[in-house]
Order: structure tokens, then sequence, then C-alpha cells
């Protein structure tokens, strides 16, 4: 892999093969790696534009890094694509899933039906689920997390789409910075899921390489953030105020008795591409 001049994908697609990779994850993340580095797409490829000497040779870089140390490649180069837009990511926040475009979409929906104004997202990392409810709708979106560091690459997200006014963030321990006197109209949140407990049966790009503050919760379901989350919920939000989650495989009907339990009603559960009961939605009554 020492060429720096030419770009010859069938080179890295085989540097990917040969350390176990299938061919369209190689083909997936050249492509994506090509995009971020120099902003062509497959398209471009094929009309003949092709990346910078210098891009070429952080293409080739990047790759190499990416299969010896398994680290992510949106990692490695700072940036992923999230509903079509750029988001600046790093080690202290969860690289954005195309899953979670299904909360987005629901949470878009019941703002703009209800002609909603304040949105809360707990635990927004990178801020792309704040950033895109901006953008999508009228409404402003306080982001809050715990860690200075993703507060960071969420405020640098939010400058470059040109939403400062909009999606604002705050550092906050769930509703811990959140003041009795704010009232939400609705509130979302993908917060950590997955059992510590499942931690060896992950991917090593997720395990030894996305911060476990996003990932994992202490209980054996992985439900402690929906509890604690639905607990305080209903002081936070105005009346008929809505809540909105991301959730694991097979947890969305725990998830929504929680909520039924904690005075939510309406309950919507979505399903996304893959079949998998992703978000569970409901209503304040
Ligand atoms: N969806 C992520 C994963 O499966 C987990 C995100 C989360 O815990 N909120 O890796």
């Amino acid at each position: 892999m020492n060429t720096i001049r030419e770009l010859k994908k069938s080179d890295l697609i085989k540097a990917y093969t040969d350390a176990g990779f299938s061919t369209e994850t190689a083909c997936a993340e050249i492509d994506f790696a090509i995009e971020i580095i120099s902003g062509l797409t497959p398209k471009d490829l094929i009309i003949g534009i092709m990346p910078s000497p210098k891009d070429i040779q952080k293409l080739y870089n990047t790759v190499k890094t990416r299969l010896s140390t398994c680290q992510p490649v949106a990692q490695i180069l700072g940036f992923a694509f999230f509903m079509g837009y750029k988001f600046e990511v790093s080690v202290n926040t969860l690289i954005p899933r195309p899953e979670t475009e299904l909360l987005v979409k629901k949470a878009a929906d019941i703002i703009k039906n209800n002609d909603f104004k304040q949105v809360l997202d707990i635990g927004t990392g990178s801020g792309c689920i704040a950033c895109m409810i901006a953008k999508n709708t009228q409404a402003q979106v306080l982001g809050t997390d715990i860690s200075n560091d993703a507060l960071k690459i969420a405020l640098n997200n939010a400058m470059h789409m040109d939403l400062m006014n909009r999606a604002i963030f705050r550092k906050s321990d769930l509703f811990s910075k959140i003041r009795n006197e704010e009232k939400f109209d609705i509130i979302v949140s993908n917060p950590p899921y997955i059992p510590y407990s499942e931690k060896p049966h992950l991917q090593t790009e997720v395990r030894e390489f996305e911060p476990g503050t996003a990932l994992f919760t202490k209980d054996k379901a992985g439900l402690e953030f929906y509890e604690k989350i639905t607990d305080l919920a209903p002081q936070y939000l105005n009346n008929n105020g809505y809540l909105a989650f991301e959730v694991g495989a097979a947890q969305a009907h725990s998830v929504k008795r929680i909520m039924e339990s904690n005075g939510f009603d309406k309950i919507e559960i979505l399903t996304d591409v893959t079949g998998i009961e992703r978000v569970v939605s409901g209503k304040l009554c």
C-alpha cells in the first residue's frame, strides 16, 4: 500500500478482504473515506475526477490505520454522515447510526403536528439528533451531555450547520442542570442501552473505540436510563408533552411499560429498516 499518486481502489479492497472484511464493507468504507477526505462521490470517480495525491496518501494511511487497529474510519477522520449532513465526531462521541434517523423523524413529526417550540435532547453526544431536529423544525433544541468533550463537538456541529441560535448545549447529568422552571414540549433521548455484561460480545470497533459512557448501562436489561429519564420527564414537560426514545433490540415493550407506569399514553413503537423495534414515543396524559 505504498502507491501515493494513483488511486487503486482494487488494492484497497484487497487490503480489506485480506484482513477478513467483506468486499461490501470495504467498498462502503473506502467510498466514505474518499468523500470525507476529498468531497468526491463514487460518481465523481467514475467520470474521472480524482482525489489529489495528498488526499490519496491520506486515504491509504487511513485504511492502514483502520485495518491495523480496527478503529472506525469515522473516528480516524473525525467525521461521519448523518441524514445527509457531515458531523464532526471523536473518541468522546458515539458515531451516528443510520437507525437514529427514525427518532429524529418521529420527533420532527410530533413537533410539527403540535407546533411545539421547546425540545430537550438528553445525552446529545455529537449533537446529531439535536441539530437535525433543529434543522427540520422551527423548534429550539437544548442538548445536554455529561461529557464536556462531547459538548464541544456538538457545539462545533451546530456552528457549522448555522444552528447556533436553535441548537444549544449544556453540561448536565440527565436532568441535574435543568432548572425546575424550564419546561419542554418534547424530550428525546438515545441513551446508553447496552448492558455492560454484553461488552465482550460487541464488535471490536465499538467495544474498543466508542465511548463506554454513551453505550453501557449497569443493569442487565439495559433499561437504567429509560427508567431514570422517564421517572423525571413529567416534571420537565409541558401539559400534553411527549417523550421519545431510541431503544435497543427487544427493549421496546419494556420501555413502553416504563412509560405507561409514569403517566404516558398513546405509546407508539416504530420499527427500523432492519425490522428492529427502534423508537418508542408517548404522550404525557
Ligand atoms: N446503537 C448503538 C449500538 O448498537 C448503541 C447506542 C446506544 O447505546 N444508545 O452500538
